[in-house]
């Protein structure tokens, strides 16, 4: 038997890798999701990796943020920052130390050199560049081949030099890559690696890393296809293997602009939880961006799967490298698919946190509050369309009766065009309902007996399409307002069930009095 029979297969290792400067982009868990996706497939090892080499771009509280949103989505990590693994530490400022020797190697082999040119030096340089027209571009490689003695002489110095690559006028601007096969990218600019604060730049920082972490597989966004040519040129430096290659597409507005976080709030991760998507439609969603649906039996296109499904079946073959459009109506079905699904138990636990964020709930909702919203959760849930939806068709039935708003609009029906008199409509539903036994229990949201919506129902139709003869729209109208305030509202009769007795002819008489 040879030796190699005896080699242990490479376990695929896979990662994401954000920047920590600001709200989650949902960028990263567009990459955290393909990149994840096939790291389960292939039993192999998904780490997250922060990448805070940036100084001036860094926000404390973003890791944090990262972690949440992450988490949220179910896109679980492997190693990571926050616990730890063997390659920690996973955070890059946390690694300067590691990349100082790369640093020296480069320079030594003459790759790589130092460069003292001032900022202001290099604007005004970028600006000359542009204002002549000139063909050539980037760092006109004042410091190259020069001592810091010989350069101190010369205008536009700083103390502290950078380090760059020299890029060589052979360099490979060809690559293969995973999705896109053969892949061209233009010639790079003499690329900073080391800045003048000791920190690496992202170039550098991601190469080491990816190397040293025995990252088999770099998935990510691409804006950084320019950038891989600089990168192999730095494996190849450096004597390392490159990883595998793969380049996702960008995810764009309907106007096909790139999503951005100051122009588009969903670029925003947080935006999605906030305004109450259920992470599980978010990242069904995010799958299927630039990735077919999956097919039944009958060759139908499966829209509607759970991550392990779109690990199993995952395929880079599939993946189309056409900026996929972030359509949040699509969003907005998958996820009224998803909360239909929701048990009603299940669904009234995820809708608290909304409630209390509305200020409907307080930080511990009564028994007799949750069984009321889980009557009413389960009214809604055939409509809702995100949780964030849900305070507002709920408000009515969770504020005291004094307090309830009549909206202009449903006050204006009831004098519409053809519309009954309120007051004989609200009299006699108020004498039917009268008379119907009170055996209700209220207080734990329970009801018994005759108070039910079909008692309701048949009491309220015998007395006011039977009694008064009216169109049920007609007869029916007024006592929506009445109940909830509103034209639209959870269907009437239900709603005067979740109410109960007291409170439902407490409302219709309110109503009354001021019509
Ligand atoms: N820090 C980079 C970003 O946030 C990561 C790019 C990469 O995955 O290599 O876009």
């Amino acid at each position: 038997m040879s030796s190699a029979s005896f080699s242990s297969p490479v376990v695929p290792r896979l990662r994401v890798a954000p920047s920590p400067t600001g709200d989650p982009h949902v960028g990263t868990a567009y990459m955290a999701l393909f990149n994840l996706a096939f790291a389960r497939q292939q039993q192999g090892v998904f780490l997250l990796r922060v990448e805070d080499t940036d100084r001036t771009r860094f926000r404390a509280d973003s890791e944090q943020q990262l972690y949440d949103t992450l988490s949220w989505l179910g896109l679980d990590w492997d190693e990571g920052p926050d616990r730890g693994g063997p390659f920690a530490p996973y955070r890059q400022s946390e690694r300067l130390t590691t990349y100082q020797p790369y640093v020296e190697k480069l320079i030594a082999q003459g790759h790589a050199y130092h460069c003292w040119c001032s900022p202001e030096r290099l604007s005004a340089m970028r600006e000359e560049q542009q204002r002549s027209k000139s063909p050539v571009t980037g760092y006109d490689r004042l410091c190259y081949g020069m001592t810091r003695e010989e350069r101190a002489t010369l205008p536009g110095f700083q103390e502290t030099p950078v380090v760059r690559m020299l890029i060589p006028d052979e360099v490979p601007l060809t690559f293969t890559d995973l999705i896109r096969g053969t892949v061209q990218a233009p010639r790079p600019d003499d690329q900073v690696i080391l800045k003048a604060d000791g920190f690496p730049t992202y170039h550098l920082a991601v190469v080491v890393d990816d190397h040293e972490m025995g990252v088999t597989h770099v998935v990510r966004g691409e804006e950084w296809i320019s950038s891989t040519p600089k990168h192999l040129l730095l494996y190849r430096w450096l004597g390392l293997t490159p990883p595998v290659f793969a380049h996702m597409p960008l995810l764009r507005n309907t106007d096909k602009s790139k999503i951005s976080k100051r122009k588009n709030p969903a670029a925003r991760l947080t935006w999605f939880r906030e305004r109450g998507y259920l992470p599980e439609a978010l990242v069904n969603f995010l799958a299927l961006l630039a990735y077919p649906p999956a097919k039944d039996a009958d060759g139908k296109d499966v829209e509607i799967f759970s991550l392990d499904e779109f690990s199993r079946d995952f395929d880079w073959s599939k993946v189309n490298p056409v900026g996929p459009i972030f359509d949040l109506g699509k969003l907005d079905w998958l996820n009224g698919m998803y909360v239909r699904d929701l048990s009603v138990e299940e669904l009234t636990a995820r809708l608290i946190p909304y409630l209390q964020a509305d200020g409907l709930f307080g930080p511990s909702p009564s028994l007799g509050e949750v069984a009321r919203l889980k009557s009413l959760a389960a009214l809604i849930q055939p409509r809702l369309v995100t949780l964030a939806d849900a305070p507002d068709q709920l408000r009515p039935f969770f504020v005291p009766d004094a307090d309830l708003v009549v909206e202009d609009d449903a006050r204006a029906s009831l004098t519409a065009k053809n519309a009954p008199d309120p007051a004989g409509v609200l009299d006699a539903a108020i004498e039917a309902l009268t008379a119907l036994p009170d055996d209700e229990n209220v207080d734990l949201g329970q009801v018994q007996g005759s108070w039910t919506h079909d008692r309701i129902e048949e009491t309220l139709r015998a007395a006011l399409v039977t009694g008064l003869g009216l169109k049920p729209k007609f007869a029916f109208g007024p006592l929506r307002v009445a109940v909830s305030g509103r034209r639209v509202s959870p269907p009437l009769f239900e709603s005067m069930e979740v109410l109960g007795r007291g409170a439902t002819l407490r409302r219709l008489q309110a109503l009354r009095t001021t019509c």
